[in-house]
């Protein structure tokens, strides 16, 4: 306790944190099994694809015959259960690799089709939803979007009549990213699937897999998606990778996308690792627990935020499908206040102050809050949100959940220095 005061938290405070905790017990325990399961399932792939010390070393130049590399990609598809997996540090984030997998998949001519809303923020100028050089739409490739229901549930008769003879890749976000609508469970996502599969098999269905990974006990592969895609800074890095991209799915889409990184004709033959592999088993290595430790956070903030009146998704009890948690203020000074408190419990960067910014790729200025070991790591203890109505807050990660604690404290106190929370 005597901790926690000196790092500038009120007795009130606290004392809230610790009744709120008591009443968490049962959800933490839940956690703590799916990350035991993802845990071995981890350590099973490694094994079977019989890991060994020469495949954390790497290559330099071409990187032909990089064992490391390769069967860090033999990994991952055992992971998800699929026939392959493009796993590189040439892909540079998320949305690069997002890209990557619609642009390697579509030709011209060929349509989109998002049925769950409109996509992650950055995904707009990829598909050009807002013209942006070089999107799909600039070499002719079409998009289409069904909202999801107002219950949030699937607009199945919406997509039935949105599925035409152009139709060639579905693209579900499994996270809700920026947006205050549901995540979606990998379990729904199957049903999703089934419903597009039945009116054409060959449409090819894609996750957006952002922030979902290691959260259950399966991943949307299990359930039929063709393709996941995700981002090394996020959960399947563990904290460790320092860059990095993944898609896993089906032999032709992957292959796709490998020729689309590099080459026609060189595909996954080239890239070298350099010296980054060790940090990426590693950091797959403690992917599940690093989730289940940003899991624990993101509830732990729900029931705070919740017990202070604020609006919040998802809610204290319900289940939880990634590590996002969004806190609705209504005002910018909440958002604001609530991001200088992560930061000021962060390792890095502490005696920082974050401010809204105009960052490329966003319509609104964005704040962001992170002291990370990885710049812009978002599996480490981070906030962030853009500046416009609802004016809310997202906030995700913690590489262990004292750190994740301590983060949601802080943020706490500093929302109710500025005057947001009444306590009694
Ligand atoms: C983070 C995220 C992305 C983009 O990833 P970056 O690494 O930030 O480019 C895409 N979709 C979702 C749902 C995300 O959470």
């Amino acid at each position: 306790m005597n901790i926690y005061k000196d790092m500038g938290i009120d007795d009130k405070v606290y004392k809230l944190s610790e009744s709120i905790l008591e009443g968490l017990s049962d959800r933490f325990n839940e956690i703590d099994r799916v990350a035991e399961i993802n845990q071995l399932k981890v350590v099973k792939a490694m094994q079977e694809s019989k890991v060994s010390e020469a495949c954390l070393l790497g290559t330099t130049g071409y990187g032909y015959n990089d064992i490391g590399r390769d069967t860090l990609e033999e990994v991952y598809s055992r992971i998800f259960h699929t026939e392959a997996a493009l796993v590189r540090p040439q892909i540079t984030c998320g949305t690069h690799a997002l890209a990557l997998a619609l642009m390697s998949n579509l030709r011209p001519g060929d349509e989109l089709l998002s049925p769950v809303g409109k996509p992650y923020d950055t995904l707009e100028e990829v598909i050009g939803i807002r013209p942006s050089m070089g999107s799909l739409a600039e070499y002719g490739i079409t998009y289409s979007q069904v909202d999801l229901l107002s219950n949030g549930d699937y607009d199945y008769e919406g997509i039935r009549k949105a599925i035409n003879d152009k139709t060639k890749l579905v693209t579900i976000q499994r996270s809700k990213g920026y947006q205050t609508r549901r995540s979606l469970s990998v379990e729904s996502i199957g049903e999703l699937i089934s419903f597009i599969k039945s009116i054409r098999s060959d449409i090819i269905c894609m996750v957006d897999n952002c922030y979902g990974e290691f959260v259950e006990e399966i991943e949307p592969t299990d359930v039929g998606a063709d393709m996941v895609v995700g981002s090394l800074i996020k959960n399947p890095g563990g904290g460790l990778a320092p860059i990095g991209g993944y898609i896993a799915g089906k032999t032709a889409c992957i292959e796709n996308a490998a020729r689309r990184l590099t080459s026609p004709g060189l595909g996954k033959e080239v890239g070298a690792s350099l010296g980054i592999l060790k940090d990426f088993y590693q950091g797959l290595f403690l992917a599940p627990t690093v989730t289940a430790s940003a899991l624990k956070g993101a509830i732990f903030a729900s029931a705070m935020f919740e017990k202070a009146g604020f609006p919040v998704l998802p809610d204290s009890v319900e289940e939880r499908v990634d590590i996002i948690q969004a806190v609705t203020f209504g005002k910018p000074e909440g958002v604001i206040a609530f991001c200088k408190g992560i930061q000021a419990a962060a390792p890095i960067d502490s005696f920082v102050s974050p401010e809204p910014w105009d960052m490329p790729g966003y319509d609104a200025p964005v704040i962001m809050a992170a002291g990370a070991f990885v710049s812009g790591s978002s599996i480490e203890l981070s906030a962030d949100g853009p500046i416009k109505p609802p004016y809310a807050v997202y906030f995700q990660g913690g590489l262990t959940w004292p750190h994740a604690k301590f983060g949601i404290l802080k943020a706490f106190q500093s929302v109710y220095d500025a005057g947001l929370i009444n306590l009694l």
